[in-house]
Order: structure tokens, then sequence, then C-alpha cells
């Protein structure tokens, strides 16, 4: 996006006004909500990427109660960052805010950049992420275009398309540009993703609680739910899974990731994709014997779960292996070191069926 700002016209004053009068009022009180410390608002910036406000709510406290400044986090091992993350998905996002905290106590002497640029050379921060952060702890006047905001300036000035096209997104950039605060930019940022949070919702839009309905083109349609246009969505993925249970005395055996390079940063139950249940528990077969040099066997399916990374939608099957392999890349874990881990959210569904219910 072009950080040079076309000219506003008295309509996207009125706008721009509108918007901030009624942030002022209504804004939600969330955690991040009044930071200015530029490592909350960061956290709270990544944590919020793909996932919903209220999942995010309570591993954000949690977050910042075991890394309360970007030193505690850039000191700690990722183990324990991801034990904290877990559940929230998208791990590759709590390895790169780690990463990119060891490197703003190293080469920023442990504060956010304020400047664009050399924040975009941290890892995991993007355009958005940048923009984010500096106009709301910094003031600095960069718009921030998300898909909340997308569809709140897409339905305003009618425009056709969607954020996967880029003569649409140039054209909401532009009308961004014209609409942005510049002496309020973070207020005005958060107060259209509100608006597109709590009003201007995808399918039920609240216009008759709008405060810049007058302007919008969309109502006056009558027919905002239409903006922005669909994008087509990559068919899902039928996919069987075979997951091994090995068992030591009260252990389990997990291993750091999964098959396909999928879920790299958690510990899992070693397990193997196939076409077919069946050509799944022959490849996992085959993966723990290279793995752990064991003939281990698979015993009769004890039980199933279902499912979803992105779009995969997973069968995943059952089956305890003997006997236990005496070496390979596994650790050992008890029911209750489970709780605590940084362990997949597909894993806790299988121990949840494998070890919980076991007589
Ligand atoms: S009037 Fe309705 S469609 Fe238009 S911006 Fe407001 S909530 Fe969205």
């Amino acid at each position: 996006m072009s950080l040079l700002f076309p000219n506003a016209t008295p309509r996207d004053f009125a706008i721009r006004g509108a918007l901030l009068r009624w942030y002022h009022a209504n804004a939600r009180p969330l955690p991040w909500r009044g930071a200015k410390d530029a490592y909350a608002i960061w956290v709270s910036e990544i944590m919020l990427q793909q996932t919903q406000v209220a999942t995010v709510i309570p591993y954000y406290v949690r977050f910042l109660r075991a890394f309360p400044t970007v030193h505690r986090l850039a000191r700690t091992s990722f183990e324990r960052v991801a034990e904290q993350w877990s559940g929230l998905g998208y791990y590759r996002r709590a390895r790169q805010l780690h990463r990119a905290a060891r490197e703003v106590v190293a080469r920023f002497n442990g504060k956010f950049p304020d400047q664009y640029q050399e924040a975009r050379t941290l890892p995991g921060v993007g355009h958005y992420t940048a923009c984010a952060v500096l106009s709301i702890a910094y003031n600095r006047p960069l718009p921030v275009l998300d898909g909340n905001v997308a569809r709140v300036v897409a339905r305003l000035n009618a425009c056709r398309g969607n954020l996967h096209q880029v003569a649409f997104r140039e054209q909401v950039e532009r009308q961004l540009g014209c609409l942005l605060a510049r002496r309020r930019p973070g207020d005005f940022n958060q107060a259209l993703m509100e608006m597109g949070q709590t009003l201007c919702l995808p399918r039920t839009p609240q216009c008759s609680a709008c405060p810049i309905q007058k302007w919008c083109k969309a109502f006056q349609e009558g027919n905002p739910e239409l903006y922005p246009e669909p994008r087509a969505r990559r068919p899902t993925e039928r996919r069987h899974l075979a997951a091994a249970v090995v068992l030591r005395g009260n252990k389990v055996a997990l291993v750091r990731g999964m098959d396909e390079g999928l879920l790299g940063d958690l510990w899992n139950f070693p397990s193997a994709f196939g076409e077919s249940r069946k050509q799944a528990v022959a490849n996992l077969q085959r993966k723990l014997a290279a793995h752990s040099g064991s003939g281990a066997r698979p015993g009769p399916p004890a039980g199933s779960v279902r499912h979803t990374i992105t779009f995969r939608s997973i069968q995943v099957t059952l089956y305890p292996f003997e006997p236990p392999p005496s070496r390979g890349a596994f650790r050992w874990f008890s029911l209750k070191e489970l709780d605590r881990a940084a362990v997949s959210q597909l894993a806790r569904k299988i121990a949840a069926v494998a070890l919980v219910t076991r007589p």
C-alpha cells in the first residue's frame, strides 16, 4: 500500500468524525484496548490473526501474565512459549513472535521499532501488523486493512470484488487512505475494525445502529450483504490418518510434528496419512519401523476422532502399538504432563479417547 495519502473530501471528514465518536462511546473493553505498550499491542495483533476476539482473550491474558515484557519473552525457551500458545492454533505465529522478540532485544534495545521499514524486518511482522502496531502504539498515520475493515469500506462505497482481487484491494486502500484520521490513526483503525466485528457483520449488518449509515452506498442500494463478493474457496480434502498409541507404564510416546510437515512445533501422537484407512496404518507401521528400528505391530483399532486442519478434513483411527519402541525420536508423557505440554489439539483429542477412557 502506498504510504502517501490522497486528499480527503468533506464526506470523508464527516465519516471519520462519526466513526471516532461512535468508537469513543461504544468500544468494547478488550484487555489490549488502551494499551500503549507496543509489545502488548504487538502480541494482541499476532494472536488476532485468523482468530476470533473471544477466543484470543484468555490466551492473551495468560500469555502476558507469563511473559509481561519483551525481555521475558526473549529469555524463555520456545517450548515454554508453545505451552502458553497451545490451543490457539497457527503455531508458526508463536515461533515467529518468539524469534522477533529476541531480535527486538538484540537489535532495538527491547523497544518495538517505531519506524515502518525497521518493523518490517522482524519475523512475522508483515504490512498489516506493522501498520496496526505503529498506528496504535506510536500514532503513526498508517491505515490497516483486514477483512473486517475491507467489508465496511466496500459497503460504504459499494466496491465490487473481494480482497483476493488486486483491483478491489487497491480501490479499498485508496479509499481507506482518504478516510484515515491523521491525528488519531490508532483509534480510527480500531474504530473501523470494531465496526466490522460488531455492526457491519458479513450476513446480518446492523445498519439501524450504524453511525455511518447515511453515507453508506450499499445500505442505500438495499443489499449491503452482497459486499464484498465471496471468493472461490479451496475444496475440502478428506484424508485418513493412522495414529499410534504407544504406551510404556502410565506414559505415552509423542513425537514433534506430524505427517506432511504439519504442526511442526508441537508434540503429537506418531501418525501417517493415507488415501484409505488401510494405507494409512501401513504407512504408519513403516514409519515407526524406520524411526525406531522396532518391528512394532498395530493392534486392532482402538477408537477414532475427526479433526480439521485448514482445508483437510481428517478421519483419525487410533491403533495401539506393541511392543513399545526402545529408541527413536520419542518423548514420554504422563497424562498430567500432557495437560501442560506444548501438545497439539489433535493430540489432546486422541488422548481423550485413547487414554482417559482406558480401563
Ligand atoms: S450502514 Fe450497514 S452496511 Fe453500511 S457500513 Fe453501516 S452497518 Fe455496514
